[in-house]
């Protein structure tokens, strides 16, 4: 069986056991908390410091809501009402709140690479948890995505998913194929505008196309993602009806997909630009159900990372 973890920055190369034990976990804790109606006491007497740098709406409180589902307190560090803002340097930050006494730190930071940094930077024995960095990876997303296919498809390997929207910028749609990658599934489309199409380099092990008709064919997942105009160079930035012209999920496009496919979005969601309101709240949108999971899938998380 492979090692427990003890920070976790990105899913790329977690052997597939890892990955299974963590949505095992995931599940347990679903059960063990009676699907959060109680509280369970693994971490009680921890301390877990939210560090986010970028805005958040579901995820950072999915993680708050996981560290107090399982006994732990919480800190919260909000950017807005930090020293950061008056220029001190990330490290001197970090050191500060660990010698507040910290277990873990779970962060989101616009730029790639920052929970690795952390990871070098903080003292021994606190544990970082990556909640998104910049385009590169947002684990705890790939977890809940492969944890919600597999509550419907139990068996990865005859699957066929596409990823459609800015893949260029997304850290979900590269956690996603870490995830899924990782777990057996046949065939990864990822579909973009070329503009918002990634190196193919970086992606030897999925199809790469600019035809979302054609990449949506037979699918049995479809996993839209949002434009994230935000990390975007204003060139680059599409005309929204065209976009959804071509790249949007309607209910016309998804019946070329698998019968009874399943449609996912990490949200937030720009309705009537990648997804239309009747497929994101018809009958076969996974979208709540991501939600629901990410909680699960962050009470695994830290239970992996802080346990003894
Ligand atoms: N919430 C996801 C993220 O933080 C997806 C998005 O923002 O579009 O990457």
């Amino acid at each position: 069986m492979s090692q427990r973890l003890r920070h976790l920055t990105t899913l790329e190369h977690l052997p597939r056991d890892t990955i299974e034990r963590l949505l095992d976990r995931a599940e347990t804790m679903r059960d063990g908390c009676a699907h959060g109606t109680r509280k369970l006491d693994l971490l009680a007497g921890r301390t877990i410091l939210n560090l986010f740098f970028e805005p958040s709406t579901r995820t950072r409180t999915s993680f708050e809501l996981a560290a107090r589902r399982l006994g732990a307190d919480v800190v919260n560090f909000d950017i807005g009402f930090s020293s950061t803002s008056k220029g001190e340097a990330l490290f001197d930050t970090l050191h500060t709140l660990e010698a507040m006494h910290l277990d873990a730190i779970v962060v989101r930071h616009k730029v790639s690479g920052t929970p690795d940094e952390l990871v070098r930077h903080a003292m021994s024995g606190v544990s970082v948890v990556n909640a998104g960095d910049g385009n590169r990876a947002h684990p705890t997303q790939g977890l809940l995505d492969a944890l919600t296919i597999r509550q419907h498809r139990p068996d990865f390997a005859p699957l066929t998913v596409v990823i459609c929207g800015d893949v260029k910028h997304s850290r979900v749609a590269r956690s996603d194929v870490h995830a899924l990658g990782g777990l057996g599934v046949k065939e990864i489309r990822l579909c973009a505008p070329r503009a918002l199409m990634p190196e193919p380099s970086e992606f030897p092990q999925c199809i790469l196309t600019d035809d979302f008709d054609a990449a949506v064919e037979s699918a049995d997942v479809v996993i839209m993602l949002r434009l994230q105009k935000e990390r975007m160079a204003a060139t680059d930035l599409p005309d929204e009806a065209a976009y959804f012209e071509r790249y949007g999920l309607d209910k016309r496009r998804l019946e070329r997909a698998a019968r009874g496919a399943l449609v996912m979005h990490p949200g937030p969601l720009n309705r009537g630009i990648e997804i239309a309101s009747e497929v994101a709240d018809g009958p076969q949108s996974r979208i709540l159900e991501q939600v629901g999971n990410g909680v699960f899938v962050r009470m695994a998380v830290l239970a992996e990372v802080l346990g003894r």
